[in-house]
């Protein structure tokens, strides 16, 4: 059984948190897409931790932690991941880096950096880890297969080619400093001997797997609004955050996903720049965040202060609707506990209009959220184990967001540790 727990929204909902969960019961946790530009804050018996690359079932000896090919594999990020949890006593994972993912080349972090800083105020708000610049070179043709690190001519020929164009823009748009190809073809060197003992075909072993009905999860980073197709484009990350992508990402059949986890949290936060219909300012965003999550919402890679936002249901709805969800993992609610009112954006309303449906941007950009007021639950949930015994306002917050969104909300998170889930049979579970 292959289930994927992925996002609903901006990011953050706290997937590494559920994956940390799930991978308890899986054998096998797969990356499908993006890099280091994200994480993944997980806490457990080893601590604390901010994964950027390794997958969230790393913490479990019996777990295969694998880098599929949708993912941008930035080599030394992921060796220094694998040094730090080892260096905090966490057994050594058991990795599988797949042959056919794409390599992060130092060049695509400095065009990241040079294109940002070209654009000043109208930047997309980057973490600056090369994503863009590598997808567009994967798409473009010119990427780095890990495969290839074994083919020194085709490597040197390409790297050529490459530089050849690089340095054009380099030299006459951001009027900085050559590429060398020799030097890179080095680094490559270097590359191929750290990420050896990890390489193999992926989808070979994951075929395997499924026919040994092996328990798989698929770890999605960021969430459906980030996607470059159905999120709020162009402030979007450069490779899909959707479920369905996980096929492709890993290298399995579509069929074989047979859960989709969709996590939500109970309030909403973003990272960057882009439309955030539901977002608050001032007293009222300090306030919860510096109570969200756990310890503050604070950027897990850049330590950014996050965006916050009353939870929306008209971006969660069609969060959900587009991974194709099948369990929604309601998040972070412990930390409404504090207010005496919850408002919850139930529509938005574009040029006079109000509407359900999440828009394109333009449209978005426009839209101003109408918000309905439930009454707050005025305790700490945290510790609760069984959902009857939550407070009946907290009960029904769930279930008004449920109604809302339209899709089952079977788990609840209330707490970061990975224990503090409450189970919830739900009615709209077919
Ligand atoms: P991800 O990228 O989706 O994994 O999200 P983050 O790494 O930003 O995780 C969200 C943050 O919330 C992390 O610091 C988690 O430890 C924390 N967290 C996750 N679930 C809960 C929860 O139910 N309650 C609280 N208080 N914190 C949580």
């Amino acid at each position: 059984m292959v289930k994927a727990i992925v996002g609903a929204n901006w990011g953050d909902e706290g997937k590494g948190k559920i994956t940390d969960m799930l991978a308890k019961e899986a054998d096998i946790i797969i990356r499908f897409q993006g890099g280091a530009n994200a994480g993944h804050t997980i806490l457990n018996a080893y601590g604390k931790f901010a994964l950027h690359t390794l997958p969230s079932g790393v913490f479990y000896a019996h777990t295969t932690n694998v880098i599929g090919n949708g993912v941008a594999l930035n080599i030394p990020v992921l060796i220094e991941e694998m040094r730090s949890v080892t260096e905090r006593n966490v057994p050594a994972p058991k990795l599988l880096v797949s042959d056919r993912a794409q390599i992060v080349m130092p060049y695509h972090i400095l065009f990241d950096q040079y294109e940002e800083e070209r654009l000043g105020g109208k930047s997309f708000g980057s973490t600056k880890s090369g994503i863009a610049p590598f997808y567009s070179d994967k798409y473009a043709k010119i990427g780095f297969q890990v495969s290839e690190l074994w083919e020194e001519e085709l490597l040197r020929e390409k790297l050529q080619r490459v530089c050849e164009m690089k340095n054009v823009l380099l030299e006459h748009f951001y009027h900085r400093p050559l590429l060398q190809p020799e030097e890179l073809l080095d680094t490559l060197r270097g590359y191929r001997d750290q990420i050896a003992p990890y390489v193999c075909d992926v989808s070979v072993f994951l075929d395997q797997a499924i026919k040994e009905g092996k328990q798989i999860l698929l770890e999605g980073q960021l969430g459906t609004l980030k996607d470059p197709d159905h999120g709020i484009y162009p402030m979007v990350t450069s490779s899909s955050t959707l479920a369905a992508f996980g096929a492709i990402g890993a290298g399995i059949p579509p069929y074989e996903i047979g859960q989709i986890i969709t996590v939500c949290k109970a309030y909403s936060s973003a990272v960057g720049a882009g439309a955030f219909v539901s977002e608050i300012f001032g007293e009222e965003a300090e306030e919860l965040r510096r109570r969200g999550g756990d310890g503050g919402e604070f950027g897990a890679t850049t330590g950014r202060p996050r965006r916050m936002g009353w939870f929306d249901c008209v971006a969660s709805r069609y969060g959900c609707r587009l991974q194709g969800t099948t369990d929604v993992a309601f998040t972070v609610l412990d930390v409404l506990g504090y207010l005496d009112e919850i408002p919850v954006c139930v529509a938005y309303e574009i040029d006079g209009e109000a509407t359900k449906e999440f828009p394109t941007t333009g449209k978005l950009d426009r839209a101003k959220p109408i918000f309905k007021t439930l009454p707050g639950w005025k305790t700490d949930i945290r510790g609760i184990r069984a959902y009857e015994d939550l407070p009946e306002n907290c009960r029904r917050y769930i279930a008004f967001v449920e109604a809302e969104i339209g899709y089952p909300i079977t788990m609840i998170s209330n707490g970061p540790g990975r224990e503090d889930i409450i189970y919830r049979k739900s009615a709209l579970r077919s």
